[in-house]
């Protein structure tokens, strides 16, 4: 049987998920290296060794089911356009090495898009049915499912169906990790006691785990991007492409994209001109570590995140080419710190590997008990970049409008809807779910347990100064004036308005009027004012010989904040030490 076996002619359907790229997938490479290996035994017969069937799927749960608690939209505008632009591009990749995509979407009838139901769908298409290996000579069909190992339990399910699924039909599975920088079996940790898990069991401290990555740990090298590929079998039916209208773009949010941090397309095709741009395009690399804080414009942070978090781009590519460009044009600390980022990237991975479903929980991977706040119109303000606090709207309203929130505003914003406005944390995890262009469930929901402090954070409580953060890193009001042009008068780099686009309450009326604006009709009053904010105004009014003494401009008493409280000022600067960054 053995000797049938490998001379018979093969499929293999490959289910694509996050991993959507030919460069370094170890998928292809399993494939590109069968095919060789089919080649040589079958030489002389007419037959093919190989046929492929790559299938991707729309799947319900992610167009139709809404997020988990709160039924926002699961996958927003932005990333439905990002994703249908990937899709394109790979069918268009995978045509021009003699494939092509097979697609089940859920806009063509909802079931056909839930992958379990694709995957039989397709086995049976081959002509496969249930139950072969019972009353067949075979054990197993000549067909094998492919994929890429996901980490959060949603996936974890569909991966489970899919086993007993293809064990009906006697198909078999081989599945491989491929998301993360540090392949999961070469981490210096041991296993996790757990019924079914592998998981790494990473240190609660991320330092930790970078140290002893850093040390023990070697990168992979990536695998090479076939040359060409198995064609698709006779009678694999494929669904339409869906429409950007099927899949919720609208072009009603009319998108900015020349004001926007990341007006790039979804695909294989241009992540890897952005890593290139990026290197050896124009050396943005080499300044980093200075410019990763900023909050205006492409080029202030690396914008792979949207690319990694589809698979687009491997993170092991962008390692192999940092060393390359290391070797050839400028090693630095800037250089080393996107290397930095992307062990983050990995730890979230890891973490929630490791801790399950804890990580969507209200108390998160800590178990803590907190009773978190709901409160619909407080959210809403939020959510709409209508708080009265500019640099929070900013924020806000460039994720609304673009998809994309720099990584300093999306530690503001978590802070300020968590430890300011005191609401459950799973609401601005769900908000960014629908609306982020890179959301990557470990990342996002990782990120958000952190910023709640029931996450992998040792400092307790820690809370930004939203106020001092807008002087830091928008002291010209650049970043504010961009979203909020109801206040782009205050933006002036002029001594006498530096700084004071932040804090439009504490104005006075006349500066306010020469600037054009009402509070409360123009522009909102801030929802709350927090007491640590005091002394960071303070110093902008003395340094720009301001009203520090006038009356505030809002008579709401509330709006005022305890004045003698200086409550905490958790601000960590862009120091050198990585172990103070997050
Ligand atoms: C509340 C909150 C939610 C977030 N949600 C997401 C998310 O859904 N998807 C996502 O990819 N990132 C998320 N991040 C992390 C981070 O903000 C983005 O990865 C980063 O802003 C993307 O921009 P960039 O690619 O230019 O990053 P760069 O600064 O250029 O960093 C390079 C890469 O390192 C990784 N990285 C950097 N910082 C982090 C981090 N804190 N956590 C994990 N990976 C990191 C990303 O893959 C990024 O592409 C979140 C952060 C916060 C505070």
């Amino acid at each position: 049987m053995a000797l049938k076996q490998a001379i018979l002619p093969q499929t293999i359907i490959y289910l694509l998920r996050n991993d959507l790229r030919l460069h370094d997938n170890e998928c292809f490479n399993y494939i590109a290296c069968l095919a060789e290996k089919l080649k040589t035994k079958l030489s002389g017969t007419d037959n093919t060794p190989l046929h492929l069937v790559p299938l991707y799927c729309f799947q319900p749960e992610h167009y139709i089911s809404g997020t988990y608690n709160f039924g926002f939209a699961r996958v927003g505008e932005p990333r439905a356009r990002f994703t249908l632009e990937a899709v394109k591009d790979l069918k268009l990749h995978l045509q021009s090495k003699g494939s092509d995509l097979i697609i089940k979407s859920c806009f063509a009838n909802e079931e056909s898009g839930s992958p379990v139901n694709a995957v039989s769908s397709v086995i049976e298409q081959l002509g496969i049915t249930k139950g072969r290996q019972e009353d067949s000579q075979d054990s197993c069909s000549n067909c094998t499912l492919i994929f890429h190992e996901e980490a959060t339990q949603e996936e974890l399910d569909v991966e489970s169906s899919l086993i007993q699924l293809c064990d009906e039909y006697g198909v078999q599975v081989k599945s491989f990790w491929g998301s993360t920088l540090h392949h999961k079996d070469d981490i210096p940790f041991k296993k996790v006691l757990r019924k079914g898990s592998d998981a790494p069991d990473v240190p609660d401290v991320y330092t930790q785990f970078r140290m002893a990555v850093e040390a023990k740990s070697k990168v992979r090298s990536p695998f090479p991007t076939p040359a060409s590929l198995p064609p698709l079998p006779n009678h694999v039916l494929s669904d339409d492409m869906p429409t950007e209208a099927q899949v919720g773009v609208s072009h009603e949010l009319n998108m900015p994209l020349d004001k926007s941090a990341f007006p790039f397309k979804g695909g294989e095709t241009a992540a890897l001109k952005r890593l290139n741009d990026y290197l050896w395009g124009n050396n943005a690399i080499t300044t980093y570590k200075e410019t990763r804080n900023g909050l205006v414009g492409t080029e202030y942070s690396t914008k792979f995140s949207p690319w990694l978090a589809i698979g687009n781009l491997s993170p092991r590519a962008i390692y192999a080419e940092v060393r390359k460009y290391e070797a050839s044009r400028t090693k630095n600390q800037s250089t080393y710190w996107v290397i930095f980022e992307l062990l983050w990237r990995d730890y979230f991975r890891f973490v929630c590997l490791k801790y399950g479903t804890k990580v969507f929980f209200p108390g998160g991977i800590r178990g803590m008990k907190v009773n978190w706040k709901q409160d619909k119109n407080m959210f809403d303000r939020w959510k709409s970049g209508t708080t009265g606090v500019p640099f929070v709207d900013a924020n806000m309203r460039e994720i609304l409008r673009t998809g994309w929130m720099s990584n300093r505003g999306r530690q503001n914003v978590a802070s300020f809807l968590v430890k300011d406005m005191k609401l459950d944390w799973r609401l601005g995890a769900e908000w960014f779910e629908s609306m982020l262009i890179d959301h990557d469930v470990c990342s996002n929901y990782g990120n958000w347990n952190y910023a709640a402090g029931i996450g992998n954070d040792p400092r307790e409580d820690r809370k930004f100064n939203v106020i001092k953060q807008g002087l830091d890193y928008d002291l010209n009001g650049e970043f504010v004036k961009l979203w909020v042009p109801e206040l782009a008068n205050l933006a002036q780099s002029t001594s006498s308005t530096k700084g004071k686009i932040h804090f439009p309450w504490k104005l006075s009326p006349g500066e306010l009027n020469s600037a054009g604006i009402q509070l409360g009709v123009t522009y909102p009053k801030p929802m709350l004012v927090a007491g640590e904010w005091e002394r960071h105004y303070g110093k902008v009014m003395k340094k720009t010989g301001g009203p520090s003494d006038s009356r505030p401009a809002s008579s709401d008493s509330r709006h005022q904040g305890p004045q003698k409280q200086r409550g905490m000022d958790f601000y960590f600067s862009s120091s050198s030490n990585p172990t103070s960054r997050r």
